[in-house]
């Protein structure tokens, strides 16, 4: 068979799918190809501080599985996931309030995986879906690829505005379109670092309820605040009509890629087929290593440790945020969770600065990748999780030194002056 249209660079090029044509490389992607550099503090990566699990314990547990369980540890299993992990994600997620049996829960390879299948079952091409301004850049890069439009929705310090929800569906509807569900992260949202608060919570079910618009909610930070027990997940006040996706990767550990979906019976049975025809099953020594510990360590002790730990890192983040950020810019103050979300004074773009910084020795994520539609050149997501307090404070002064230089030549010459 002939092809044509291919190039030297790309022979295949003129016959990919139509949906790859939405496939972009994440700004996180590029960056960390960079940012590993030990000379350079890296706020880019949401990673957790994994240094801190009792790694010694976790390999004899390891061991001690694949030596009594192995043959069902290293072979196939059901594709919704092993049962006993199930049952014990239950009892993790009632710490949010939610009820739920083992039976709603389909486990999959991080809740990454979970945002492909609920887009692949629920997205035609042209659909839309709703989410916050800004937005996970994971998810908006699936929503992409799915060929979905996103169309945001202004969040202030209280999270999701109600009424700009409204606005948004009315809107949708206006133009003759299908919105599919709301994407949101209610709790120590990335990139934001907000949360919804309890007040408003209902509301926002009640109007996707009017709208019969699903809810998905992801929820991998809500056992990580730092002020108090979490605030009931939406999942909690609303069996139907919410999707709730929910990982072990900030609570544990990312290399497990370990992460769940729960959904009404009928959408929990066609989340099943599509992960089946992704991976067959999630993985089963992860999912043994999960549940056993879960089971059998103090697991809700580890996630104290790592609380305390990323509460001391956002003190020092916001501390060194305030003594030497310039006028004209602003953060978010975030309760728990990885992020702080920074905007830039006027005339600064944080992706045309991002090289300068690297060259400064610091690393962030630039905020245009966390919009669909070309916002956020101000805005700039500093993570926190990483790198330690004394690392994390020398990071924001490595980058008010930049933006120093950088605001120096903005009000000197005009915005525009660095863009070459
Ligand atoms: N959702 C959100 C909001 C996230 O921040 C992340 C990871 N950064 C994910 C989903 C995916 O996480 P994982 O696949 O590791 O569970």
């Amino acid at each position: 068979m002939e092809f044509s249209g291919g190039s030297r660079l790309d022979p295949y090029v003129d016959r990919y799918a139509e949906r790859t044509h939405g496939m972009t490389t994440s700004e996180i992607r590029a960056l960390f190809a960079v940012a590993n550099r030990p000379e350079i503090i890296s706020m880019g990566g949401g990673s957790p501080f994994v240094s801190a699990l009792p790694l010694d314990a976790i390999g004899e547990m390891t061991a001690k599985i694949v030596a009594e369980r192995g043959a069902q540890a290293l072979q196939y299993m059901g594709g919704q996931g092993d049962p006993r992990l199930r049952e014990l994600i239950c009892g993790v997620m009632a710490l949010e309030g939610i009820s739920a049996s083992p039976d709603d829960v389909v486990v999959t390879v991080g809740s990454q995986q979970a945002l492909d299948v609920v887009s692949r079952i629920f997205l035609d091409p042209g659909d839309v879906v709703i989410a916050e301004a800004p937005s996970y850049v994971g998810a908006l890069g699936t929503f992409t690829q799915y060929q979905a439009d996103v169309v945001h929705v202004q969040m202030d310090d209280a999270g999701l505005v109600p009424e700009a929800l409204r606005a948004a569906i009315a809107q949708v509807a206006a133009s003759g379109r299908r919105a599919k569900f709301l994407y949101t992260v209610p709790n120590y949202h990335n990139p934001a670092g907000i949360t919804l608060v309890e007040e408003r919570r209902d509301e926002i079910i009640a109007i996707c309820a009017e709208a019969n618009l699903l809810i998905l909610e992801d929820n991998p930070y809500g056992l990580l605040g730092f002020d108090g027990p979490p605030l009931p997940a939406l999942r909690a006040r609303a069996t139907e009509g919410v999707i709730y996706l929910g990982s072990f990767s900030k609570t544990f550990a990312s290399g497990v890629r370990v992460g769940w979906a729960v959904a009404p019976p009928g959408v929990k049975e066609k989340l099943v087929m599509a992960s089946e025809a992704t991976t067959l099953c999630p993985v089963a020594l992860s999912q043994y290593v999960v549940a056993e510990f879960l089971a059998h360590h103090p697991w809700q002790e580890q996630v104290k440790v790592y609380r305390e730990l990323y509460r001391a890192r956002r003190d020092a983040c916001l501390d060194a945020l305030a003594a030497s950020f310039p006028t004209g810019s602003s953060w978010t103050h975030p309760a728990g969770g990885f992020y702080v979300w920074v905007t830039l004074p006027e005339g600064v773009d944080a992706k045309a600065m991002l090289p300068r910084a690297i060259q400064g020795r610091v690393a962030y994520v630039p905020g245009t990748g966390f919009y669909a539609d070309g916002q956020g050149r101000r805005n700039l997501r500093l993570s926190y999780s990483l790198p330690d307090p004394e690392r994390v404070r020398e990071g924001v002064r490595r980058l008010a030194a930049v933006l120093d230089e950088e605001f120096e030549i903005v009000s000197t010459f005009g915005a525009g002056a660095l863009d070459a």
